[in-house]
Parts: structure tokens; C-alpha cells; sequence
């Protein structure tokens, strides 16, 4: 497997990134006592979604939370600007599908205006972005990340229980026709159902200047899935079909979360493989999690909330939340595998504050 020294690789993202105005009040950064630094927030802003995806929730949907039980859009940039005086500088919103929520472009406008961010991106799954696309790159959205699972029209049907397909094709067109700086595919890499596309995914890089990212399958599908063990592709097995497929493939730069990212000679755009399961990236991790729910989520693995929106609801001070901040990444573990392990432990012995009730991607963020 090719591999690339890690820190030219974020260096080279991180030049790329817009500058940003300065921080006039800046905070020291945001640190865990295994020497990572956290410059990268995940927020999302709503639980609800229009697609109803196999890896994610049932077609009943999960038990959504209510409008008033959702950051506000004051409380969504009171966060932004305290953790960009900690040394935030990338944001990138979320869901459920964020452009579900009316004022997401005014959320996006107002991040990009706030001293010290550098870029802020979008995840989506494309269905509404045409309606958006021209208002969120006025409004200075960086990055563009659309989810897409298949190519094909029946496949999309059965994993998204919903049609679509053409429409996230065109939002893909639209996204680098409009010149976002970053636009990307996650394909989240089913084995048995669209792992046979691993190569018609790479092909969109032939012409397009977007990455291709396949992601690992992971355990946050409510319970539908992940328990028959029979789709989970490793990114290893992944990266070794990529590396026969196109030889003299090159290593390339990207993220840090793009952890394996290549591109094939002569294409305009990447390809990388995310081991968000094998969690072989966690020595590099700067990313922050807040939850719709306003609940801040040191690892992905974890099930130890710290709860920021009753913090902030309660009339707390810049000074008690930025302690809460630093309280939940003094006490992030080093990696996934004790992130998960605490969580169960925690499970078998009850401790009532682990909030077991995440089954769902869409109520982790993604
Ligand atoms: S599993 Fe946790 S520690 Fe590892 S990269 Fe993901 S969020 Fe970071």
C-alpha cells in the first residue's frame, strides 16, 4: 500500500485553505494530553433528513429532536467564533441533511465572517443543493462534500429508499461548474452491495476535479446492518484494488482524515480511502464533534456527552463554555478502540449520563 508522509499532506490542505480574518482575541489551542491539537469542528445543525439510508436509520426515521431542543442559529455561531479563539479554522456543517434547515445559508455566511475560520464546508446528499448552491457560494462556502452510494438507479433507490439519483449528479456538475474550491463524493463502501462500483467511482476522476472518497462502513446504522456482518470492505482491501487497478497511481494530498489518497495518472481528481472503522487515523484526529442536539462528542466512538447547550441555555459565561470545551478533549481517549471500550463499560456498569440513544448516524453527525 502506497503510503505518504502525513504531514506534507496536511500542510499542503492547509495552504490551500482561504486565509480568513485574523483573531483579534485568539485563546490558547484546543489540546488533549496525547499532544493532538483540535482546529477542525463538525457541527451539526438538524437530525431530520430527506433520504432514509440503509447504514443510517429505518425508514421510520429515529426520534427526531424538536425545533427547540436544536442549537439556535446564535448558539451555532456563539460556538464558531469561542473555538476559532481556540485555533479553529475549518468548519463544516452537518446533519441529518443541513439543507433541510431554512437558515443554513445564513449560518454559512456568518461562520465564514467570523474572525480566525479559514473555510467552511458542507456534507450533503445533494437532493436540495441546486436550490442552494448559488446563495451558499455567495455566501462563501469553501467545501462541498455530496454523498453518494451508487451509479446505479435501483441501487440508489434501495439503499436512500428514496429516487434522486439524477439529482445528486447534477448537484456534483453544479458544484464544480459554480467553482467551489473543494467538492467531493463520500461513498460510503458496502461490501456485497456497491462494492462492485469501487472502479466506476474512480472513473468520475478521470475528467472531474473532485476526490472520490470511500469511507469504511461503520456501526451507527440504528441497528439495521452492520450486526450480519457481512458488508464490512476493509481500507486496506480497498486501497489494494485501487493500487492493481490504475498501476503507477501515486500518492496525492488531501485532509487528514483522507488518510490513504491517491490520484491515477493523468486524472484531474483523488481518490481516497477513509478507515473510519479500522480507525488507523486517530493518532492524527483534530476533529471537535457538536452534536444538533448541542452536545459536544470527543470521538465518534464515544457515548460521553458534555452538554453545551445546557450550558449555554443556563446563561453561562464565553469562560465556562470554552472550559467545557477543553474539559472533553483533556478527557478524549487516544483512539476509537478505548473510546468504544469506555462506552461499554460504562453501558455494563449503567452509568445514566451515556446517552446510548446515538444508534443513528444522523444523531452523531457524521
Ligand atoms: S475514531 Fe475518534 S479518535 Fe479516531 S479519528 Fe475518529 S473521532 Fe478521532
Amino acid at each position: 500500500m502506497l503510503n505518504k508522509s502525513l504531514d506534507s499532506n496536511i500542510q499542503a490542505a492547509n495552504d490551500a485553505m482561504p486565509a480568513g480574518k485574523p483573531v483579534t482575541n485568539p485563546l490558547p489551542p484546543l489540546q488533549d494530553r496525547h499532544g493532538r491539537t483540535f482546529d477542525y469542528v463538525r457541527i451539526a445543525v438538524i437530525e431530520q433528513c430527506n433520504l432514509r439510508c440503509t447504514y443510517c436509520m429505518p425508514e421510520e426515521g429515529v426520534q427526531f429532536k424538536e425545533k427547540d431542543m436544536v442549537l439556535s442559529t446564535d448558539e451555532i455561531l456563539r460556538t464558531v467564533e469561542l473555538l476559532a479563539r481556540m485555533g479553529v479554522r475549518k468548519v463544516r456543517f452537518t446533519g441529518g441533511e443541513p439543507l433541510v434547515r431554512p437558515d443554513i445559508v445564513d449560518i454559512v455566511a456568518r461562520t465564514v465572517a467570523t474572525p480566525g475560520v479559514k473555510a467552511a464546508h458542507l456534507t450533503t446528499n445533494g437532493l436540495l443543493f441546486p436550490k442552494y448552491a448559488k446563495a451558499l457560494r455567495e455566501a462563501g462556502l469553501h467545501g462541498v462534500n455530496i454523498s453518494l452510494d451508487s451509479l446505479d438507479e435501483g441501487k440508489f433507490e434501495e439503499i436512500t429508499r428514496r429516487s434522486g439519483l439524477n439529482k445528486v449528479l447534477e448537484s456534483i456538475d453544479l458544484a464544480v461548474e459554480l467553482g467551489f474550491p473543494r467538492v467531493k463524493i463520500n461513498v460510503v463502501l458496502m461490501r456485497g452491495f456497491n462494492e462492485d462500483e469501487l472502479i466506476d467511482f474512480c472513473e468520475l476522476t478521470k475528467d472531474k476535479p473532485i476526490t472520490v472518497r470511500f469511507i469504511e462502513f461503520m456501526p451507527f446504522d440504528a441497528h439495521q446492518i452492520w450486526e450480519s456482518g457481512q458488508h464490512f470492505a476493509s481500507a486496506a482491501d480497498l486501497c489494494g484494488q485501487i493500487e492493481r487497478r490504475y498501476p503507477g497511481i501515486t500518492t496525492a494530498s488531501g485532509t487528514r482524515t483522507e488518510h490513504h489518497i491517491y490520484q491515477a495518472p493523468g486524472y484531474a481528481g483523488k481518490i481516497a480511502v477513509i478507515p473510519a472503522f479500522t480507525r488507523s487515523l486517530c493518532g492524527n484526529c483534530s476533529r471537535i464533534r457538536v452534536t444538533a442536539d448541542g452536545n459536544i462528542m470527543n470521538c465518534l466512538y464515544s457515548e460521553q456527552p458534555y452538554h453545551l447547550k445546557d450550558l449555554m441555555r443556563q446563561g453561562a459565561s464565553d469562560d465556562d463554555i470554552v472550559a467545557l470545551f477543553r474539559q472533553a478533549y483533556d478527557e478524549k481517549y487516544k483512539d476509537g478502540f478505548e473510546a468504544k471500550k469506555a462506552a461499554s463499560i460504562a453501558a455494563k456498569i449503567n452509568v445514566s449520563d451515556i446517552n446510548r440513544s446515538r444508534a443513528s448516524m444522523t444523531q452523531i453527525g457524521g
